[in-house]
């Protein structure tokens, strides 16, 4: 069956109650990746989700996202990025689908800001290459970029652009050749461990699985009950039109972030063949994920068309498309990848807070290794979901 008539043909009803190895819940990016990494390894997958492939209520919709490796975050995610460079170029060899275009990173901010201090420290801790750019530097050699003399910059030659729709297909088209069963518009309800394994109680009956994976974004908190606080936090990605400005072709413009203030980022996308992508990165409004305002209004354009009045060249005029899109941040912005603390059964894969996607590769091969029970080479404790529980001690 292809991926659309799947899509087209909602699930129904469950014949009978059936036994998995694994249910996957979600099939934003993490779910599809996992997914397909327990079904090539022989694990008997089921994955569960709740609208279809590519619906635009999650958080891995959308045509681009960044990929970088000199995390300014934090220095321990760089191994985990190498891998992940590494496999998203083995998906786009087994999917024949071209994933990942290089184009170099700028990231560029004020002295004693988080970013440009950040870049070079994992760097440095790493044996990135990279060049420190002044603002002059900047606005000669990348014409887009309009950084005052304030300003100083990192360029990297490790960073890209992500096809995200494209790749949440590769992994379903992979996993589903590699025997991974797909229930669309088919909600998990609940789920709890009993004698028999984990249950999950869905839209269509109750299934039963020798491991439950948990992927569904902003929803994982619900599914978690408390065990990782997410907070849901409303994002609007802007596109502009470039028309006849070769400076914001991806073969002249990096990706960039620039860090205005302190805590104060944008960042945005060349044209790839639909507008330059801008965006102001947190400072979204929180809700539940079922109650974010979908619609985009002048509130959310005027601040980046400030900043693209500021910072970028002639790019003015309206934006010629939007989105809303979800981050689930937790309070320290890092993810919450491992097996549940409660649990043993269940593995957590809640890879957001604003900058999960490009992990996704990696972070399906990290999480089928943690549920077949094989050796985790990667430091995953400052992402571990236990992190938040309250020691007993107080
Ligand atoms: C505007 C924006 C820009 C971003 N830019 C970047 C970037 O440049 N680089 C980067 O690395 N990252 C970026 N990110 C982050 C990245 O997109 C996310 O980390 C990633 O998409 C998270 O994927 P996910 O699978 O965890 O979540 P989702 O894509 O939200 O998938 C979760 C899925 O679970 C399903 N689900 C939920 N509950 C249930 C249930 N009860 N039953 C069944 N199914 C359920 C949902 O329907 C959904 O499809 C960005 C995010 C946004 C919003």
């Amino acid at each position: 069956m292809s991926l659309s008539q799947e899509v087209r043909n909602p699930s129904g009803p469950y014949p009978s109650r059936s036994r998995w190895d694994a249910i996957v819940v979600g099939c934003g990016v993490m779910g599809a990746s996992v997914s397909y990494n327990l079904a090539r390894r022989g694990v008997r997958v089921l994955n569960i989700e709740r609208f279809g492939v590519n619906h635009e209520s999650g958080s891995s919709h959308g045509r681009t996202r960044i990929i970088r490796l000199a995390y300014y975050e934090d220095p321990r995610y760089v191994p985990l990025l190498r891998r992940a460079f590494e496999s998203w170029k083995e998906i786009e060899s087994k999917s024949g689908k071209k994933l990942l275009r290089m184009t170099g990173g700028l990231m560029i901010g004020k002295q004693g800001g988080e970013l440009v201090d950040g870049v070079m420290k994992s760097a440095r801790a790493h044996g990135i290459p990279y060049e420190s750019l002044t603002a002059s530097e900047v606005r000669s050699r990348f014409p887009a970029f309009n950084p005052g003399d304030e300003f100083s910059a990192v360029y990297e030659q490790n960073a890209g652009i992500l096809s995200a729709e494209e790749s949440v297909r590769a992994f379903v088209g992979l996993a589903s050749e590699a025997g991974c069963e797909f229930r669309f518009s088919e909600e998990v309800r609940g789920w709890k461990s009993g004698p028999e394994g984990v249950e999950v109680e869905t839209t269509y009956g109750r299934q039963v699985a020798g491991k439950l994976v948990l992927c569904a974004g902003a929803w994982n908190g619900g599914l978690l009950k408390g065990i990782v606080p997410l907070q849901c936090e409303r994002q609007v990605p802007l596109w502009f039109s470039s028309e006849g400005q070769e400076r914001y072709a991806p073969t002249r413009m990096p990706v960039f972030i620039m860090e205005e203030e302190r805590g104060v980022f944008f960042y945005g996308i060349p044209d790839v063949g639909h507008g330059v992508k801008v965006a102001r990165t947190h400072g979204g409004e929180i809700s539940e994920p079922d109650e974010v305002r979908r619609e985009v209004t002048e509130s959310d354009v005027a601040p980046v068309r400030a900043f693209i009045s500021r910072r970028l060249r002639d790019l003015d005029g309206p934006p010629i498309a939007s989105t809303t899109c979800i981050y689930s941040n937790t309070p320290d912005m890092n993810f919450a990848v491992g097996v549940h603390p409660g649990d043993p059964r269940v593995t957590i894969l809640s890879a957001c807070s604003g900058h999960g996607f490009k992990f996704a590769s990696v972070l399906g091969e990290v999480t089928a290794d943690l549920v077949t029970g094989a050796k985790v080479d990667y430091d995953l404790s400052f992402i571990s979901p236990g992190r938040f529980r309250k020691s007993k001690t107080g």
